[in-house]
């Protein structure tokens, strides 16, 4: 079946719906108007055939018509007849050659050979001592009137008017989609040519050709988002810039992870040509092997951690632990290499606060928050671990008065593979706190940073707290 457009679907309906209105109003307009006229004919006529009695005198046997009364007045024709029924003097209309015999006071309907109607009223007078007949007749006004003849021009220029009413139609049918085609150009162009850069310009409060434009939701944008295919354009550019942030990342992501997988690969291809050649070198070649196997094993085991918690498929543990011996512990874990920078580390522990989770995944979480503290803190700084409870939560804070982070970074440190500059610090690879937030969120927790440039940071993980059922 022939599919059309949806600009002739509506002019299609537009126009039957149309030629319905307009037929059923001219039919109810005529039905009503040529009543109307009836009414009036034949009231008309009465008026005049009463007006004529008064023109009417008797004088003995005879009558004197008086001179003034006109026998052809506003389309009626009339005729005085004596007590017999003898014409006396009148007119009458040539098409009606056979007229009825006289009726008193009733209006009669008669058609001319035309098939015109007309109407016949006749009334019987007394005067003196005898009688007279008026007889009027008036063809009916609902086949002269005006309204009927614009009826017949309308019916004649119909087949006109809906010609001109559907191109009309379509003609504004068409501009008012003219939007809805430029979204769907834009879309078809972005998906042939992969340009995700590319969006629907809406100024002037239209949506003009497609056009490419950078900026992201636009204040033109906003200004000229008047009516519902505005909206769908906005929506439809906002939808661009997601897509096209997420298609970033995804390439950042893809980017990152090459760098850092390429990084202890090449370590390793070239430590085990060393160790092919020379073979004083090689037990210290394989140590480097063994360093850099693991480092690439533990950015791996990260990263199908992340995947996982991206998918929800995250498999967790759901022991009973005690939060505050767990904190404790790695506090006591920490130290050694707190003390190497000498660092002080102080643990602010309240005691049996205890959570349901992953054993290994919340220790994962401390001591990456704890390593971080460590490895961003100036020589002889401080840390504080503490641990208590928030209301439902157990809030473990880790506070370091160390190099602090800027305010523009705070958002992104928790990105996969942000780093807030490399040259801070050599080691890690920038998954350490995107891993915190995945696990924490996979307790039913969330987490919090406060930081200031050079005076410090504090990182807060909430996780709710085990409630023992009475
Ligand atoms: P990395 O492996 O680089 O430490 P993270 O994801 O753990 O990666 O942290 C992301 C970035 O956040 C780090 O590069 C660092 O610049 C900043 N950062 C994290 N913790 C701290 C901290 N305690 N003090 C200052 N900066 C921090």
């Amino acid at each position: 079946m022939r599919r059309f457009s949806i600009t002739t679907k509506i002019t299609i309906w537009y126009t039957i719906f149309l030629v319905i209105i307009t037929i059923g109003f001219l039919s109810v307009m005529a039905y009503v108007g040529n009543v109307r006229a009836s009414e009036i004919a034949r009231s008309k006529l009465m008026d005049h055939v009463a007006d004529a009695s008064e023109e009417i005198e008797s004088f003995g046997e005879n009558f004197i018509i008086d001179e003034d009364l006109d026998f052809y007045e506003d389309g009626v024709y009339l005729s005085i007849y004596t007590e017999d029924g003898d014409l006396l003097e009148g007119r009458r209309p040539v098409e009606l050659p056979d007229l009825p015999a006289l009726k008193d006071k009733a209006v009669v309907k008669m058609h001319d050979e035309q098939g015109q109607t007309w109407y016949v009223y006749d009334s019987s007078f007394e005067m003196g001592n005898q009688a007279v007949w008026v007889r009027g007749i008036v063809k009916d006004f609902a086949e002269q009137s005006s309204f009927s003849f614009m009826l017949k021009l309308v019916i004649i220029a119909c087949p006109a008017l809906v010609v001109i009413a559907a191109l009309g139609g379509y003609i504004i049918t068409r501009r008012a989609f003219r939007p809805v085609r430029n979204i769907l150009s834009t879309v078809e162009e972005i998906s042939r040519d992969g340009d995700l850069t590319r969006r629907i310009d809406m100024q002037d409060g239209e949506v003009p050709e497609a056009s490419v434009n950078s900026t992201a939701e636009g204040t033109a944008s906003e200004a000229s988002a008047k009516d519902e295919i505005h909206k769908l354009a906005k929506n439809f550019n906002s939808m661009f810039d997601r897509i096209e942030k997420t298609f970033e990342k995804e390439k950042q992501f893809t980017s990152d992870v090459s760098h850092e997988l390429r990084t202890p690969l090449s370590v390793i291809i070239s430590q085990s040509d060393y160790a092919r050649t020379d073979e004083e070198y090689r037990e210290k070649a394989l140590e480097v092997i063994n360093r850099e196997a693991k480092r690439m094993a533990g950015l791996v085991n990260r990263l199908l951690t992340l995947s996982r918690s991206d998918s929800g498929r995250l498999v967790l543990e759901n022991d009973e632990i005690d939060f505050s011996d767990m904190c404790e512990m790695v506090a006591m874990q920490q130290e050694p290499a707190a003390s190497q920078k000498n660092i002080e580390l102080t643990a602010d522990i309240e005691p049996g606060i205890k959570v349901t989770g992953d054993d290994a995944m919340l220790i994962r979480i401390i001591l990456n928050l704890t390593d971080n503290a460590i490895k961003y803190s100036r020589q002889h700084g401080h840390i504080r671990l503490s641990l208590k409870t928030a209301g439902d939560f157990a809030c473990c804070s880790v506070e370091d008065d160390g190099i602090g982070i800027p305010e523009e970074d705070l958002e992104r440190i928790w990105e996969r593979f942000y780093r807030v500059d490399s040259s801070r610090s050599e080691e890690g690879s920038g998954l350490g706190l995107a891993m915190v937030e995945a696990l924490v969120k996979a307790h039913g927790g969330y987490t919090d940073v406060s930081s200031s440039l050079g005076e410090g940071s504090r990182f807060d993980v909430y996780i709710p707290i085990r409630r023992t059922q009475e």
